[in-house]
């Protein structure tokens, strides 16, 4: 019989609950076009799910031009909020107070003369956000091995961090960089939901056979659950729906634990856990007790799976 364990930390944090709600409140408050900048968060369902409550979605600002815009939980670059406003349009800002931060403190170390290096994925919302305050004195650095190719600084050096990035990443990240500038001056800026996430499938996946992280492919610390399971069990898998399961995965599996990243809601994980239920006889009743307590998330409620 195949047993299931839920890492003790998985699913919605509250900065995307509230970018959520704060969506939803925008379209039942405010007459004319609401339309979110990209994803209100990176999960499909979730976007699907705006989509059919009648709330656009546009890649760019060139494509927004009345009504209202959302800027999504990832944040903007201040010269976007700008052009917004210059264009007229009503804002609703669903950034996550902790993405805020990170924009607070680049703002800042450039104030006090630092050169910042950030952290972070380069194609991420967030990270072009950050970008976007200073062309001149924010270096991205996106991996480690990417440390030899910065130029050289002079002068005072700070290093920060995406919200979402590897916690432990980002300890080597931050070594090896005090090894190069031993005054460098260290920001970290991982939030607590991920650093959670992340410590509960370190202690998850060791003794696990097979770990399935829930999740869409546009979710970076999806894929990050995903990285870290596999370093410990060695076989672990991103899926979104249970259509990107392939069944012959549990061939041999007796322990499958079970992670969700931040911008996975409920019904994603009660889907899989159903198809698991019905495809491969997982008895939930038998598992981890904590299914029942895996709450929809608060505030709206109504949401359900795109069909
Ligand atoms: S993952 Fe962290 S930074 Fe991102 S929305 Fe959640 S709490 Fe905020």
């Amino acid at each position: 019989m195949i047993q299931i364990f839920f890492a003790k930390e998985l699913g919605f944090c509250w900065g995307v609950e509230r970018a959520i709600n704060l969506a939803a409140k925008a379209k039942n408050d405010h007459p004319g076009e609401v339309t979110i900048l990209k994803e209100i968060v990176h999960n499909r369902q979730v976007v699907d799910f705006f989509k059919q409550k009648g709330v656009g979605q546009a890649e760019s600002l060139d494509r927004i031009d009345t009504g209202t815009l959302v800027i999504s939980a990832h944040g903007l670059s201040p010269r976007l909020k700008k052009e917004a406003l210059a264009k007229g349009l009503r804002i609703v800002d669903t950034t996550c107070p902790l993405v805020e931060n990170v924009h607070i403190f680049t703002r800042q170390l450039i104030n006090d003369g630092y050169k910042v290096i950030l952290y972070g994925e380069p194609e991420h919302d967030e990270v072009m956000g950050v970008m976007g305050i200073d062309g001149k004195n924010i270096h991205l650095l996106a991996e480690y091995d990417d440390i030899d190719k910065l130029p050289k600084f002079e002068g005072k050096v700070a290093l920060i961090t995406q919200t979402t990035r590897g916690v432990r990443a980002f300890e080597q990240v931050s070594a090896r960089m005090k090894e190069i500038y031993p005054d460098i001056k260290i920001v970290n800026t991982i939030c607590d939901a991920t650093d959670k996430r992340q410590h509960a499938i370190h202690d998850l996946a060791p003794n696990m056979d097979m770990v399935l992280v829930i999740g869409s492919l546009s979710s970076g610390n999806s894929h990050r659950l995903r990285d870290i399971a596999k370093q410990h069990c060695g076989k672990a898998h991103l899926i979104d729906s249970p259509e990107d399961i392939d069944w012959s995965w549990f061939d041999s599996c007796r322990k499958v634990g079970i992670t969700a990243g931040a911008s996975t809601p409920s019904f994603s994980v009660e889907q899989i856990l159903k198809a698991l239920h019905e495809k491969v006889g997982i008895d939930l009743a038998n598992s981890d007790a904590r299914i029942f307590e895996y709450k929809s998330f608060a505030g709206y409620r109504d949401v359900q799976p795109a069909s």
